[in-house]
């Protein structure tokens, strides 16, 4: 792939939400829940640069907090709900939201990196000579 072939921001973007490469879009950009590949299946991008570290966290918190605290809020001021209920739904809810966007946010983190060429990205992607093969007779 040539540099003239490099995704925009924004397709990295969502490539990377995804949990896709953001140069290519269609390799793994983790190995494991929140364990970021070290490359590239398909087109061999490194991803071993990134320092996402805790800003994923701290987006997930805020966009769960806002939600689930404005819930809360709005079920006690126009309902006055018990304690169980307010429990049995806000607790569960959290599990579930944070664990179901600190992927994406930590691949859109990841990408952003990319799109940036924030660390190592920016040698990393760099183009790379092509290997020479020569025919052996
Ligand atoms: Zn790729």
């Amino acid at each position: 792939m040539t540099a003239a072939a490099e995704p925009t921001m924004t397709t990295a973007l969502v490539r990377g939400a995804s949990c896709k490469c953001p140069k290519c879009g269609e390799g793994r950009l983790f190995r494991k829940y929140l364990k970021v590949a070290d490359t590239c299946e398909v087109c061999h991008e490194e991803f071993s640069h990134h320092r996402a570290d805790d800003m994923p966290a701290y987006i997930v918190m805020s966009i769960v907090g806002h939600i689930v605290v404005g819930g809360v809020l709005w079920a006690e001021f126009n309902y006055a709900w018990p304690a169980w209920l307010h429990l049995s739904i806000w607790l569960p809810l959290t599990v579930i939201l944070t664990l179901g966007l600190l992927q994406p946010v930590k691949g859109f983190i990841v990408a952003l990196q990319w799109g940036l060429k924030m660390h190592g990205f920016a040698t990393s992607r760099q183009p790379r000579a092509v290997p020479v093969t020569v025919p052996v007779n």
